[in-house]
């Protein structure tokens, strides 16, 4: 209004500054419409940044803006603070937690051990021990031998005597059953008849034993240990014998240390006896073979085998049947 007043007086008292004004007159509301216009942009700037400072922080909120924030190449953790208002630890842990899960989400086949949270994955150890028993099986023992590498879940191997009979067919399958290996041993465990008869001799009671599991249990048996073991003996007589166990799908296997369960030289048989002879004669071996016996009247040998097995792991050893000995 007192625009127009003032406007119309000058033009009235001022009639030589009539063209001049006509073109400001013309101008002003051009100019103040577009400074009304700047206004407008500047306050609706600003209401929509104050509108995203003050938004409430709901988890459904949070997540939106965590992930928005995580298609980001480096997701910063300072901006997302700063968007939210106030700093929230709760939050920061679980959009550290999301992140977390997003990453291994997208890479499935990097190995364990990435993450802090995931304890890494120890390679298998190189070394292996190979738990034998001999001249079984027996119903004092035996069962019992097998409780423990169940529970301690690794395998062994047995060299049976089927001479002479001790009704334990049960206890044949359940060696089977657990994955265990079953080998020969002879058949009659005679030192007179392996080693100084004639070769036909040893050969015929080989293959007696190797029938009587045949039949029994449908198993072939690939591996064999000489009663009372090879050392000592003539080497001519070994050899000879050595040739016809390949000629009937054997190897041999005697052992790297003696659990001195049940030698003669030995006299102390006592559980902690055996552990130490055992656990004292590794000597870091890549591969070694344990002689123990499972006859009957080896309770000592069941009593010391969890000690064994665990002393034995914390050397480094891994534990299999022979026939995977290389
Ligand atoms: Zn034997």
């Amino acid at each position: 209004m007192w625009y127009f007043f003032i406007m119309k007086s000058i033009l009235r008292n001022h009639k030589g500054m009539r063209a001049a004004l006509t073109g400001v007159v013309l101008l002003l509301p051009v100019l103040l419409l577009s400074f009304s216009s700047n206004v407008d942009t500047y306050y609706q700037e600003e209401t929509l940044s104050v509108q995203i400072m003050d938004v409430e922080i709901t988890p459904e909120v949070f997540a939106e803006e965590t992930n928005m924030i995580l298609e980001t190449p480096e997701p910063p953790l300072a901006t997302i603070s700063t968007l939210s208002g106030a700093y929230n630890p709760e939050q920061t842990t679980q959009m550290e937690e999301e992140s977390a899960n997003k990453s291994s989400e997208a890479s499935p086949e990097e190995p364990s051990g990435a993450s802090d949270d995931t304890p890494p994955v120890l390679p298998e150890p190189s070394k292996v021990a190979y738990l034998t028993f001999d001249d079984g099986p027996s119903r004092a023992v035996t069962p019992g031998i097998l409780d423990v590498l169940q529970q301690e879940g690794i395998l062994a191997t047995f060299f049976v005597l089927p001479h002479p009979p001790r009704n334990v067919d049960d206890i044949y399958l359940r060696i089977l059953e657990d994955g265990h290996e079953i080998a020969n041993h002879s058949y009659s465990h005679n030192y007179s008849i392996m080693y100084r008869g004639e070769i036909e001799d040893f050969t015929e009671d080989v293959m007696q034993a190797s029938e009587y599991i045949l039949d029994k249990l449908d198993y072939t048996m690939t591996s064999f240990r000489f009663p009372g073991g090879p050392m000592g003996r003539p080497k001519s007589v070994i050899e000879q014998r050595r040739e016809v166990l390949a000629e009937l799908g054997y190897r041999d296997f005697a052992w790297d240390i003696d659990s001195g369960d049940s030698n003669p030289n030995t006299e102390d048989k006592s559980a902690e006896a055996i552990v130490s002879r055992v656990l004292e004669n590794t000597r870091d071996r890549e591969h070694l073979i344990i002689l123990f016996h499972d006859s009957s009247s080896r309770e000592t040998t069941l009593e010391a085998l969890p000690e064994i097995i665990q002393g034995l792991r914390e050397l480094g050893y891994r534990f299999d049947i022979i026939r995977n000995h290389p």
